[in-house]
């Protein structure tokens, strides 16, 4: 196990990459069947979900013994991870952790998946029926209700196009015509990922002076671009986008994210984040506290 906080996070996610598994592609991930607290019942942050790579009930050795269960012989606990506020006595080495009355460090502790448990009786009940209404036409009601919310955001998708980008500057989300793709599935992720780009201007969730790129839209595999993938993948899921469809988890693409979290050990704990907040930004919800 890595010494440093962001580098055993990083290792995590390299873990599941190298096995061919896209963490924040997993259909469950952002989606109704999270993985959640079996104690609180309530679900973990994005990048736990990215950590965990199993979606049920978990619990922490205590919870586990509390409730008098046990562990099943061999299996093996997952590791996630909490912020913690520190007062400023002890100014930490780390400029990116420093806040004006303190700063915020990592700190983790480790669960079990129910499924590696004896004698803890799941509280999962049935899953309620959900709406309605297609896939499609919600992810549709989603971005109407979002653009009537920022009356400052275009959404360019009638005409044919190349490319799709979000410009900070015009504050204009472009995307090619949905009949330019082959599936339905792949224009709504693609929006949703532009859409998410557009989280960062200044009256929105403000990532303008820490998404140090000029361009949107490219293969800049850079932070801001993680955080477009996992907002998408966290906008389909909830939605109910057919994953499968949605995304490509091609073995460039695994290559490319590969090299980029391990030149930046930092770019997942802030990207997971950054995404959570985007995603809810647009779908109108508040952020969870912690
Ligand atoms: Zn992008």
């Amino acid at each position: 196990m890595a010494s440093n906080i962001y580098q055993m996070v990083t290792d995590r996610i390299i873990e599941q990459m190298n096995a061919g598994i896209v963490p924040w592609h997993q259909p469950w991930v952002g989606g109704a069947a999270m993985a959640i607290s079996y104690t609180t019942r309530k679900a973990y942050s994005m990048l736990n979900q990215l950590l965990l790579g199993k979606p049920g009930e978990w619990l922490t050795w205590n919870q586990i013994q509390a409730k008098g269960g046990r562990v099943k012989p061999g299996a093996k606990s997952r590791f996630c991870v909490y912020c913690q506020f520190v007062e400023k006595n002890d100014v930490p080495d780390d400029e990116d952790e420093k806040k004006r009355d303190g700063y915020l460090i990592l700190k983790w502790y480790r669960v079990f998946h129910i499924d590696d448990t004896l004698g803890i009786e799941s509280k999962c009940q049935a899953v309620e029926p959900g709406s309605n209404l297609s896939p499609i036409q919600r992810a549709e009601d989603v971005i109407a209700a979002y653009l009537q919310r920022e009356s400052s955001l275009t959404f360019f998708h009638e005409e044919e196009s190349t490319s799709a980008y979000y410009s900070p500057s015009r504050d204009e989300v472009v995307v090619p015509r949905l009949a330019q793709y082959q599936l339905a599935e792949e224009y709504y992720s693609t929006a949703f990922h532009e859409f998410t780009h557009s989280t960062m201007h200044e009256s929105r969730c403000n990532r303008t002076s820490e998404s140090a790129i000029t361009r949107f839209g490219d293969s800049d595999y850079s932070r801001e671009e993680l955080v477009a993938e996992i907002g998408s993948a966290m906008l389909c899921n909830r939605i109910g986008i057919e994953n499968e469809k949605a995304f490509r988890n091609s073995a460039a693409y695994i290559q490319s994210w590969l090299k980029a979290l391990k030149n930046d050990n930092k770019m997942i704990v802030w990207a997971a984040k950054k995404a959570e907040e985007a995603a809810r930004y647009i779908l109108g919800e508040s952020l969870p506290e912690g």
